[in-house]
């Protein structure tokens, strides 16, 4: 592992036993020679991995005897760069205890100083030019160390010691403040006072983190935060939010053990909190009609110094236009934030490599990742079976993330991002170019999705490369079977929003038999129309209509007692046309509209303004309703050739009269859970396969994946679902990649 103080903690080991030697990082890991007594050097092995400095990991162990060199005492040598596997990346570390200690004791030389760091902590993967990671390879390269940084850097038994990123007020990176048009106003400490008069203010200001540019806003103030809403075209999308600190979560949100030590680690990622009921900590238009709130804490020292100063959570968005990448530079920021922020604070340390943060929930005391970036990505996944021939998978159009393979490696990319905006398809190919020579990788071969349309598949394509196009579900499926390193059978369940499938209609409620080499479409959700086709994914009304006439064909049309979902009579007279014509109303067996079209029948959502909307109101709202649930009837029968099919008709039958008798709303959601949990253990037993995958972006749903799991391993299955990888289309890359190596290995 590079950039966690593992040289320096060798080094001290090694003097302190009296052996001789020396260490360094290679591509392939770190190598050490030591020369000493066997017992000193059996003493040496034993203890290397016990006393490790907190945030290395040690993968693997390899020793063997060589003949002694007589070399006197211990140094560590340059690194070794040769190309090969760089499996680990060095990632970015929020600042340490030591270093905050530091930032706010007056006698500290960098009292107050922005850019603090450690061998413990940190900027690493987002100012990384080069491997191996050394200072050269770093954004820092410009900055000269001055005498007393460049003392700590060469002194092993210092913490800053091979700290790369090193620095202080004499030697290091300076602030600025500036106007909405770029012009600087100020720097260093008088840039700060002014950015924290601004936020005090109820300004927006753009801040210069780790990866990106962040918005901050007072999240208390309303009118602050619509202000933001309104420049930033973003109605109703929570916003996630930094405290100044864990005391002040806790009187916002419910915060367990896990929970407190997640936001707190070296990560420091967005953890989905519950929020307290009638609690004012923020104000409603942070995160409208959610019962739960996006929290992080400040993660570098100039949120610490903001933070510290405010004493109030500000709103921490991503500081970009809707679906676009983060804006990473000064220049960027002026062109995309211009007309959103009132002012800036940045600093003159380039970013290298954008990157978000990231996003988890805990379930059960663990970890569930939904946005893998800063902290955690690239991703390194070990393979049991080498690969050959290095090979690369594009991923989805959502939530895009690529991968690499090569050797034992399978890399995953940080989140990039919604590839239908066009700077975002750039910010695609960036990350390609920068991980495929970071890693000293050159694919030779390439796997993307099946959809003609994605512009995923175009970036494939223009590679020139031997393709592959990989079935949406069965690359959710595969990429399960990766993160829990299983191989052979098993039952994917994969239930989310849309995927190509094989028959060229919209798939999204799969049971997918996988074996070694490709899968068996073993059952699915009865298609049903959507009339517009994309356009119903924006509103679920259309979604509800097209279950309604899956139910009962044109009568639905004289019977729309229920609710006319919003729809003029003019509308529902084309859409009439549409689903009678058969004419753009694409069938689809997708569970994510299925959500759709219950939120919008239950009244909880007709419009939806962001991705996931709908399904999550549904969910919020069974959630406070779970108790003495009921089943509603299903029936599963053998269909076609397609396998079984779930015809979920009894379901929604009950659910319409359920909700023209003014049953809770509440009550009606948790029972379509329980019944969708039903679906997935009856479907199992009739294919009797023991061992069941869940993904798919459907088990985002905390409700969801709980109650389904729950459900499965009560009836005997052994079920896995996700922790490392999303469940959504930011795994699909990594399961992309799985299935298309032994389809490369036989050609
Ligand atoms: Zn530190
Ligand atoms: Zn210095
Ligand atoms: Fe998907």
């Amino acid at each position: 592992m590079q950039g966690v103080g593992f040289r320096p903690y060798v080094h001290r080991l090694a003097t302190g036993m009296g052996l001789f030697g020396w260490v360094r990082n290679s591509s392939n890991g770190v190598e050490i020679e030591v020369e000493g007594e066997a017992a000193a050097l059996a003493s040496f092995i034993h203890t290397l991995p016990q006393q490790k400095p907190p945030h290395a990991i040690i993968a693997s162990l390899q020793t063997r005897l060589i003949p002694c060199h007589y070399i006197a005492g211990f140094v560590i040598r340059p690194s070794l760069a040769n190309p090969g596997n760089h499996r680990h990346l060095p990632l970015d570390l929020a600042t340490c205890h030591a270093c905050k200690q530091e930032l706010f004791d007056p006698d500290n030389r960098r009292y107050r100083y922005p850019f603090i760091n450690c061998t413990d902590c940190g900027p690493r993967y987002s100012i990384l030019t080069g491997m191996p990671y050394d200072r050269a390879n770093t954004t820092m390269a410009a900055f000269a160390l001055c005498d007393p940084c460049a003392a700590e850097y060469h002194d092993p038994g210092n913490r800053r010691f091979h700290a790369e990123p090193n620095a202080c007020p004499r030697c290091g990176p300076v602030l600025q403040y500036g106007n909405r048009d770029g012009t600087v106003v100020a720097t260093a400490d008088a840039a700060l006072q002014l950015a924290i008069t601004a936020l005090r203010d109820g300004k927006i200001i753009a801040v210069k983190g780790l990866g990106g540019f962040h918005l901050l806003v007072d999240a208390r103030i309303e009118e602050a935060v619509l202000r933001l809403r309104t420049r930033k075209h973003r109605r109703r999308k929570p916003f996630a939010v930094m405290f100044p600190d864990l005391a002040q979560v806790a009187t916002a949100c419910e915060l367990s053990a896990e929970e407190a030590s997640l936001l707190a680690s070296p990560q420091a990622p967005i953890v989905l909190l519950q929020r307290l009921k009638e609690n004012q900590a923020v104000c409603k238009a942070v995160a409208p009609d959610q019962p739960t709130l996006g929290v992080m804490l400040p993660y570098t020292p100039l949120h610490h110094l903001l933070l510290d100063a405010l004493g109030f959570p500000v709103v921490a968005t991503s500081g970009n236009l809707s679906d676009e990448p983060l804006c990473k530079d000064e220049t960027e920021m002026v062109a995309m934030l211009g007309q959103i922020a009132d002012a800036y604070l940045a600093h003159n340390r380039p970013i290298a490599n954008r990157i978000d943060d990231s996003v988890l929930f805990v379930s059960h005391g663990k970890p569930v990742m939904l946005r893998a970036s800063r902290g955690y990505a690239p991703l390194h996944i070990e393979l049991d079976e080498a690969v050959l021939r290095p090979l690369m998978a594009t991923g989805g159009q959502l939530k895009n993330t690529v991968a690499l393979a090569a050797g034992h490696s399978l890399l995953i990319s940080p989140h990039i991002g919604d590839l239908s905006a066009l700077a975002t398809v750039r910010a695609q190919r960036e990350t390609i170019e920068t991980l495929c020579s970071l890693y000293a990788i050159q694919p030779e071969r390439v796997a993307c999705d099946l959809h003609p349309d994605y512009q995923s598949t175009r970036t494939a394509e223009k590679l020139g490369l031997p393709l592959t196009g990989i079935q949406h579900h069965e690359a959710h499926a595969r990429s399960c079977m990766a993160e829990h390193r299983l191989r052979g059978k098993a039952l994917g369940i994969v239930w989310d929003g849309t995927g190509y499938g094989t028959d060229g209609t919209i798939w999204g409620g799969e049971f997918l038999q996988i074996n070694i080499r490709g899968f068996q479409r073993v059952a699915h959700f009865l298609p049903f129309p959507l009339p517009g086709g994309e356009r119903a994914i924006r509103e679920p009304r259309r979604a509800a209509l097209g279950v309604r006439y899956a139910i009962d064909g044109d009568d639905c049309f004289a019977d729309l007692h229920v609710s006319t979902n919003d729809f003029s009579t003019a509308e529902l007279a084309i859409l009439q046309q549409m689903l009678t014509n058969r004419t753009n109303c694409p069938m689809t067996s997708s569970v994510g509209r299925l959500f759709d079209a219950v939120a919008s029948l239950t009244g909880l959502c007709h419009v939806s303004d962001f991705e996931g909307e709908a399904a999550m109101a549904l969910q919020h709202a069974a959630a406070a309703a779970m108790a003495d649930n009921t089943v509603y009837p299903f029936v599963i029968s053998p269909l076609d050739e397609s396998g079984l099919n779930v015809d979920w008709r009894p379901m929604l039958r009950q659910i319409i009269d359920e909700v023209a008798h003014n049953h809770a709303v509440g009550r009606i959601a948790a029972n379509f859970h329980m019944t969708l949990a039903q679906m997935a253990v009856a479907v199992a037993q009739q294919i009797g396969e023991k061992v069941i995958l869940l993904s798919g972006g459907c088990f985002q749903n905390r409700l969801l994946q709980e109650q389904t799991c729950q459900a499965l391993k009560t009836a005997g299955f052994e079920v896995y679902h996700h922790h490392l990888l999303p469940a959504n289309d930011g795994g699909l890359a990594a399961g992309q990649i799985m299935t298309a190596i032994p389809i490369f290995q036989e050609t």
